[in-house]
């Protein structure tokens, strides 16, 4: 009989933060669930000890949450950030089911399906080296395959070294069917007697993850395509017991730009480190989901909402997908400019807060910046100026190109009076600036760049910025006047006869 209510889960084993790829696993488990009106559980498979990485837990719970992937069932941070459980089919925390798995591990024995085997690692290190010398595949021999039952238990209860193995076919082949990649045919004869109870008495992942899936009345596995090797191990395990297998779906590989897989040594992967450089999570999950499916041909930008209505994991690639860095940048750069206006301050303030106390002044050099930006860090750097005391303008050309010092300077002084009486209102709005400014060129027949160019190397200190009418706004009258005075002494000092400078209005 088939699962009839939708169950799937992510199951991570917590030996480091959340990858990116574990990320994207999590969220196609959460997109069937959601879309099927299903569960949507985590699992922590923790039974490998020696791997356990103390807060790893902690991490995966976190940054799901951080990304809006989080289960409805399973292992969840509570609002104090202590790991609880919750849902009827617990516990979900593998190691604290490590009775039942032993007790399976019994069952499999006594139905001629599991044996216990005897050998030493220094045998098995020879063995594995002499497979290798003579090229063949290095997998067990089956030395303890064939052991009388009540000897291998005599040995047992003697407390002799063991360990448990699957006593799977040695010959003919297991078909799996996978919703991804239809029909594959695995050999038996190159699948090795999986250890399914380590001689530390804990389970290995093939058995624990398997009664688990059953227990849990899984319906759906899906995980990466490195497990699909493991699959035939666990359908063994599932006929053994005559349980009705979940639906298996294994997605494909992540690869850098290079082809090789997405691994730490070529950047980051947690999803933690991506989310500390400011790209937004509904970016990186937009990003993720594309890893490997597209609903449609012509669309990149899509909600979540919108992905668990669309998803259908039949249309997920069997070939491994490119992380695609430049995509990832563009797709924040897009939802940095689509996100309400509060919500991009919210973002970026923390950047460039320290800075001044006027915070209408801070959100109009973020407003200014807000289309020039991939990450909110990138404000810092491109809205500096604005917070300089002084610029040094011996290091920037203030006269525009065969204008004189003297010129600039006398320029620089016939804007600064209009601009002192203008009304307040003017600087509402770069546009109403530039109509003033223009307006002013025209009546008085002064050219655009002898104009525009010392005026914007005054406001900025740099020879490449945004507009002088974009400076004005953002500056306010008042701080415009104090760089136009500033760029206007600092011309005067290196000249003789031109009249006074202008005075700063108090
Ligand atoms: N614990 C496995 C992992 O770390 C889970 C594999 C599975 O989903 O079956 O990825």
């Amino acid at each position: 009989m088939d699962h009839p209510r939708v169950r799937v889960r992510f199951a991570p084993s917590p030996t480091g933060f959340l990858h990116i790829g574990g990320l994207r696993t999590a969220l196609y488990n959460e997109l069937l669930a959601k879309q099927q009106g299903g569960d949507f559980i985590l699992r922590v498979e923790d039974t490998d000890r020696e791997r356990f990485v103390e807060g790893g837990i902690e991490n995966v719970c976190q940054s799901l949450r951080d990304c809006g992937v989080e289960p409805n069932e399973g292992v969840w941070l509570d609002g104090n950030g202590a790991i609880v459980e919750r849902g009827d089919a617990g516990p979900y925390i593998q190691s604290k089911r490590k009775k039942l798995h032993s007790a399976y591990a019994q069952r499999l024995i006594k139905m001629n399906k599991a044996y216990y085997c005897f050998c030493t690692t220094e045998r098995l290190q020879k063995l594995r080296q002499d497979m290798h010398a003579a090229g063949k595949p290095t997998m067990y021999d089956g030395k303890c395959r064939d052991l009388l039952a009540n000897e291998a238990q005599k040995r047992v209860d003697e407390g002799e070294h063991h360990v448990i193995r699957l006593k799977l076919p040695k010959k003919g082949k297991i078909k799996i069917w996978d919703i991804i990649r239809d029909d594959i045919d695995f050999d038996w004869v190159f699948i090795d007697d999986q250890i399914i109870i380590k001689s530390d008495g804990y389970p290995t992942y093939h058995l624990a993850a398997t009664c688990d899936d059953h227990d849990m009345k899984i319906s759906h596995v899906i995980r990466g395509e490195e497990w699909l090797p493991s699959t035939p191990k666990h359908l063994f395990i599932y006929e053994a017991f005559g349980w009705t297998p979940p639906k298996f779906a294994h997605l494909p590989l992540l690869l850098n730009s290079d082809h090789s897989k997405l691994s730490k040594r070529q950047g980051d992967v947690a999803v933690t480190d991506y989310l500390a450089k400011g790209y937004l999570p509904e970016v990186l999950i937009n990003f993720v989901a594309l890893l490997g499916w597209n609903p449609t041909a012509d669309q990149e930008i899509y909600t979540h909402d919108d992905l668990i209505s669309l998803f259908d994991l039949a249309k997920v690639n069997k070939s491994g997908a490119v992380f695609n860095l430049e995509k990832l940048n563009w797709m924040n750069e897009h939802y940095l400019r689509k996100i309400p206006e509060e919500r991009y301050f919210e973002l970026t303030l923390p950047f460039i807060e320290g800075k001044t106390g006027d915070r209408e002044f801070a959100e109009r050099c973020l407003r200014l910046v807000r289309d020039r930006i991939q990450k909110p860090s990138e404000v810092e750097k491109l809205t500096a100026y604005f917070f300089e005391d002084q610029f040094d303008f011996s290091k920037v050309r203030l006269p525009w190109k065969t204008q004189t010092q003297k010129k600039a300077y006398a320029r620089l002084q016939s804007i600064c009076e209009p601009i002192k009486n203008a009304d307040d209102a003017l600087f509402r709005t770069s546009v109403s600036l530039e109509t003033f400014i223009k307006k002013l060129i025209d009546q008085n027949g002064w050219s655009n760049g002898d104009t525009l160019w010392p005026l914007r190397v005054a406001l900025s200190g740099r020879e490449k910025s945004p507009t002088p009418f974009e400076l004005l706004w953002v500056y306010g009258k008042k701080r415009s006047l104090k760089r136009l005075h500033d760029a206007i002494m600092s011309l005067s000092t290196s000249m003789t006869d031109d009249g006074n400078p202008f005075i700063l209005p108090s």
